[in-house]
């Protein structure tokens, strides 16, 4: 790294959702500006950027007025196309670096690499046509998940198989299909966990706490922070998490995420290469946020402290949650509530499933914030309290 990039100078995002519009804002507050490429017109970063381009990712004159206009270059999430990547490295610093994205943006590259450096993860086989997925189901038994090997996210592309008649089932289903499929072990684990891990160009290193995971149908619904582990397990899921990134060498924000198993086992689930959902609670519980860590490691600035200043849960809004919590007497609750603090992404269109804002509950003794969502999260399951019960 020559030296550090700016404030003043542009900083490119390949992408614009919420995870890019919180990186924006982050960035903006640092006294940088943002470029931010994202196909999708509604794509909320668009709105806040200095220089939104609002192009698809193959479109070579929105290519040279990106790179034109930037210093350094990341990503808001890694199904962006590593080409572009490839394509900017040559000009700019990407970070963290397209041969990391690679290997990331393939659950069987992924696991293969993780593996190969002694990364415990779920027992897994690829399967690279439909025909295959006999064979890999036959290795890794019943009950099992097939993935999509790339382009999955929030659950999608996801089937739980657990026996011949639901293989034979998906296996017509994808017949004649083009693609490939990592057939995964399903582990009955105790908790979902994740840590955040920060990483400078020199190795410099920071690690949040570990973080407890609820998802909802495949999709993150709440976090729990501090998670409720014992000590020695908290040490070694962060120093597991640690060594991920040491191994990647990246620079940037990864969050691992691990599932932990009752006899104390713990098993990396997946590693990504930016700010994740599960670290949103830094914005209002920790000195400094995985987005400001992340335009720090970016731009090659110190990086920031990472206390966490008060135990704290964060709830999603997924999909029609939004006109409940974020809108109307919902709103107004969330916002008269001391501790709670709401974040809208203001996305235009409400679609089942999909991530619309999220609310961090934050108080003194942990309980209190987990009363506080679970209280959330029993008005969005039941919106109207007059409702006759079935
Ligand atoms: P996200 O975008 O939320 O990270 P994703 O689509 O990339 O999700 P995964 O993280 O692989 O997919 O899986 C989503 C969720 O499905 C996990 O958080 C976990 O709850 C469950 N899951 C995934 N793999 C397994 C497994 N091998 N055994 C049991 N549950 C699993
Ligand atoms: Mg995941």
């Amino acid at each position: 790294m020559t030296g550090p990039v700016e404030p003043g100078s542009t900083v490119g995002v390949l992408g614009g959702g919420q995870l890019g519009a919180m990186f924006t804002v982050a960035a903006r507050r640092l006294g940088y500006r943002i470029a931010v490429w994202d196909p999708d017109p509604d794509a909320p970063a668009l709105t806040i950027a200095d220089l939104p381009l609002s192009r698809p990712f193959e479109d070579a004159s929105a290519f040279t007025v990106f790179v034109g206009s930037i210093s350094v270059a990341t990503y808001e999430w890694e199904n962006v196309p590593v080409s572009v990547s490839e394509a900017l490295e040559r000009q700019v610093p990407v970070r963290p670096a397209s041969r990391i994205l690679k290997i990331l943006q393939n659950r069987f590259e992924q696991k293969s690499f993780l593996s190969s450096r002694g990364v415990p993860v779920t027992p897994f086989r690829v399967a690279s046509d439909p025909e295959a997925l006999t064979e890999a189901v036959a290795a890794v038994g019943f009950p099992c998940l097939c993935k999509i090997a790339t382009q999955g996210y929030d659950g999608k592309g996801q089937w739980r198989l657990s026996d011949q008649q639901s293989l034979d089932g998906l296996c017509r289903q994808l017949r004649g299909q083009k693609g490939q499929w990592v057939v995964e072990q399903f582990l009955a684990f105790e908790k979902e966990l994740s840590v955040l891990v920060v990483r400078a160009a020199e190795g410099d290193r920071r690690l949040y706490p570990l973080v407890e995971n609820i998802h909802e149908a495949g999709i993150l619904r709440t976090t729990r922070v501090p998670a409720e582990v014992d000590p020695r397990t908290a040490e070694k899921a962060r120093t597991l998490a640690g060594s991920v990134v040491e191994a990647l060498e990246g620079v940037g924000v990864f969050c691992v995420e691990l599932f932990l198993m009752p006899d104390g086992r713990l098993f990396v689930n997946e590693v990504a290469p930016r700010p994740h959902n599960s670290g949103h609670y830094t914005l209002d519980a920790c000195t400094v946020s995985q987005f400001e860590q992340q335009v720090r490691a970016v731009c090659g600035l110190p990086l920031g402290e990472v206390q966490l200043l008060s135990p704290a849960v964060m709830v999603n809004l997924i999909g029609d949650d939004v006109n409940r919590a974020g809108a109307g007497e919902g709103l107004a609750e969330l916002l008269r509530r001391p501790g709670a603090k709401l974040h809208l992404y203001g996305k235009k269109s409400v679609r089942p499933g999909r991530k619309m804002g999220h609310v961090t509950f934050l108080a003194e003794k942990p309980e209190a914030a987990w009363e506080a969502a679970l209280a959330l999260r029993q008005a969005l399951r039941n919106p109207d309290p007059h409702e006759a019960a079935p």
